[in-house]
């Protein structure tokens, strides 16, 4: 679909040059983390590494697998820092200074080595609990995970990175809290996200389940959209809800963390074996990212129709992912192998035209 209908070609320029070399770096990004997992999981080195860990099993374990990460980690870090970092700044959207950039590494690194590492240990634990049954216990255990971390994740995760809090204009909560009604899925609050510590970017997004479920706008679009726009934003996240969208994520989450044992199950796992359980993960994750990001990109349209419906007003529609795109510099015209990997949304050219006949 040609861009330049919706957009004019100095936009569409301009966004291409920002994303192009972002591209690279991440096939860069993906070639150097296989690359170093595949290392430590056939060479000396990971023998080496692993002769540093000791006590018992489960220690050696969440030991070896925080090590793996943490030396992954630091080898893509030089990229991280041009792509998180460098560049962001260079194209005006970073608002962060080196020190909360290297804290969110040190935060996500954690968070990562501790999850995975109690994972690891989970799995090796029913390995050696139940020698004969195990897969059965670990893709039951393994769902159960998902679904947890899925319900946490808003009170415990989140807030370890942005800080939240109620809309504090009355008039707009309570548009939106009577949006909502409309769209037959009432909420308590909008919650506000402080996402100008970091980024100029605009965003919104729906998640947790059950109790925890929850409607986050950025600051960075309270500040600019207007009303209609807003309207727009919210009820398309209402539509996520509406749909039970953060559910089907979970269970295909719950899907993959089921392959993930069942292709364990062949490669006998052992601590030492820690490397090739993760490469053998995350070439697993590379294929079948196509999928993920063809059903993801499904419910986006799903949540744009949902919200047409609700505000009838596809002048606003057009306007706020005109302005979402201005905002992010969001690619409208990516080369089809990064779209077919990599884009869980729509391009704002192939949405405002499904809603614009
Ligand atoms: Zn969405």
């Amino acid at each position: 679909m040609d861009p330049t209908v919706l957009f004019s070609p100095d936009e569409v320029a301009r966004a291409s040059a920002y994303h192009r070399p972002l591209y690279f770096a991440l096939a860069a990004d993906i070639a150097v983390s296989t690359g170093v997992t595949a290392v430590l999981a056939f060479s000396r080195l990971g023998d080496r590494l692993f002769a540093a860990t000791g006590g018992p099993w489960w220690a050696r374990t969440f030991l070896f697998t925080v090590l793996v990460l943490a030396v992954v980690d630091v080898a893509r870090l030089p990229l991280a820092f041009w792509r998180g970092f460098v560049r962001e700044h260079r194209w005006g959207f970073s608002t962060q200074r080196i020190g909360g950039w290297i804290l969110d590494q040190v935060k996500g690194l954690v968070i990562g080595g501790v999850l995975t590492g109690a994972a690891m240990v989970a799995l090796l634990g029913s390995i050696r609990l139940f020698p004969s049954w195990w897969p059965l216990v670990a893709v039951l255990g393994a769902c159960v995970l998902v679904l947890l971390l899925v319900f946490v994740a808003p009170l415990l995760l989140e807030p370890i990175f942005n800080q939240f809090r109620p809309l504090d204009d009355p008039d707009l909560a309570d548009r939106l809290r009577a949006l909502a009604r409309r769209a037959g899925v009432p909420i308590r609050d909008v919650l506000v996200a402080d996402a100008s510590r970091r980024t100029r970017k605009h965003n919104a997004y729906v998640s947790g389940i059950g109790r925890t479920r929850r409607v986050v706008l950025f600051d960075t679009l309270l500040g600019e959209a207007a009303r209609p726009e807003l309207d727009i934003v919210v009820a398309h996240e209402l539509g996520h809800r509406r749909h039970g969208d953060v559910l089907k994520g979970t269970l295909l989450a719950m899907l993959s963390a089921a392959g993930a044992v069942l292709v364990a199950w062949p490669l006998d796992p052992t601590p030492r074996r820690i490397p090739l359980l993760l490469l053998v993960w995350g070439l697993l994750e590379l294929a079948s990212l196509p999928f993920t990001a063809a059903f993801s990109r499904r419910l986006e349209r799903g949540a744009d129709r949902f919200a047409l419906e609700l505000t009838r007003d596809p002048d606003a529609f057009e306007a706020a992912f005109r302005r979402m795109a201005r905002a992010n510099l969001a690619d409208l015209d990516p080369p089809r192998l990064v779209y077919t990997f990599m884009f869980t949304h729509p391009t704002p050219v192939e949405r405002i035209a499904a809603a614009t006949p």
